[in-house]
C-alpha cells in the first residue's frame, strides 16, 4: 500500500515513537523510507552549547549543521535496529515545515510520519506547529503518532 515513507525527525521522544512506526510500517509495505530532518537552534546538542557558551558564544552554522548531522546518524542506526535500512537522509537549515513537505514531493513519498509534538513540547494534547502545518498541506497521507 506504501511504496515511499517520509519520516520527519527532529530527534525528540515524540519523533522517536514515529520512528518506530515509520520502520515498523516500512518493514511491513516493503517501502523505502527517507529521513528528513532540519536542523534548528533548539536542536538538544545546540541547547546545551549555547547555555555553556550563553550569548558570547551563539552557535555557528558549522556547529547546528553538525548536531544536526549527529541526530540523523543516530536515527538512522536506530532505523537499522528496527531492522530497516534508510534509503537517504535529506538535510536542510530551512524552515521544518516547507522542508518536509518539498522533500515529501522530491521522493514522491505517499506517506509522512511525524510524532504530535517535538522538541518545544510544552502542553501534552495540542499539536505542534509543524505537525500542523504539514499535516495542512501535505498531498499524501499524512501520520502523526501520539
Ligand atoms: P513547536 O515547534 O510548534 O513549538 P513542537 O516542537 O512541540 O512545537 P513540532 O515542531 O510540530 O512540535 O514537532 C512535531 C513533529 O514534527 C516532530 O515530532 C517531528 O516528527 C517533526 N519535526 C519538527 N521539527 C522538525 C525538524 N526540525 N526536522 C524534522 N522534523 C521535524
Ligand atoms: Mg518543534
Amino acid at each position: 500500500m506504501f511504496n515511499t515513507i517520509l519520516l520527519a525527525y527532529d530527534g525528540s521522544d515524540h519523533a522517536q515513537n514515529a520512528l518506530k512506526t515509520a520502520a515498523g510500517l516500512a518493514k511491513t509495505h516493503g517501502a523505502a523510507l527517507h529521513l528528513v530532518h532540519t536542523p534548528q537552534i533548539d536542536t538538544p546538542h545546540i541547547v546545551i552549547g549555547a547555555f555553556v557558551s550563553q550569548i558570547e558564544h551563539p552557535p555557528t552554522a558549522d556547529q547546528i549543521e553538525e548536531a544536526g548531522k549527529h541526530i540523523t546518524d543516530k536515527a538512522v542506526s536506530e532505523a537499522k535496529a528496527e531492522g530497516v535500512e534508510v534509503t537517504e537522509v535529506h538535510i536542510s537549515n530551512d524552515s521544518p515545515a516547507p522542508f518536509i513537505l518539498a522533500t515529501a514531493e522530491k521522493t514522491g513519498a505517499d506517506l509522512i510520519v511525524l510524532g504530535r509534538r517535538g522538541l518545544g513540547a510544552v502542553g501534552a494534547l495540542a499539536l505542534g506547529s509543524v505537525s500542523q502545518a504539514v499535516a495542512h498541506s501535505a498531498k499524501c497521507a499524512c501520520l502523526t503518532v501520539v
